[in-house]
């Protein structure tokens, strides 16, 4: 993917120019309920830098990013009830993977079964 884009929709509601329904904040990451829920919990957890996607993230966030993502992962997770009976985590990743902001952003969707991970 290219450079990161200061205008995509995710930077924006980090500058706090657009409204999210915050569901957790600390120095590292943001999370908040997705728009258009594809499961009764559905929430997409972002870091507060401006990465395009999980390969850029994974590439050159620094260790404190990274353990603050997953750990905020867990913590929604948890406190959200939905540890115990299961839940899916994924981020797309540029054209093929179907990434439609260029912020990376880890998807938690569950509250019921979520069904097949790839259309078939
Ligand atoms: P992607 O396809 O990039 O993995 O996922 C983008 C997600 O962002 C989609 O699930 C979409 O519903 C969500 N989304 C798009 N615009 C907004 C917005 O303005 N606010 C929130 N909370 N979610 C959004």
């Amino acid at each position: 993917m290219d450079g990161y884009d200061e205008d995509n929709i995710f930077a924006k509601i980090l500058r706090g120019e657009i409204p999210c329904d915050r569901v957790y904040e600390d120095e590292y990451v943001l999370a908040f309920n997705d728009i258009a829920p594809k499961a009764p919990v559905h929430i997409l957890v972002i870091p507060k830098g401006p990465y395009v996607s999980i390969d850029d993230f994974g590439a050159n966030a620094s260790p404190e990013e990274s353990k603050a993502l997953f750990a905020a992962v867990s913590k929604i997770a948890n406190e959200k009830g939905i540890a115990q009976a299961g839940f899916r985590s994924i981020t797309n990743t540029g054209d093929n993977g179907g990434q439609e902001i260029a912020h990376f952003h880890m998807h938690i969707i569950g509250g019921a079964p979520v069904g097949p991970m790839v259309a078939e």
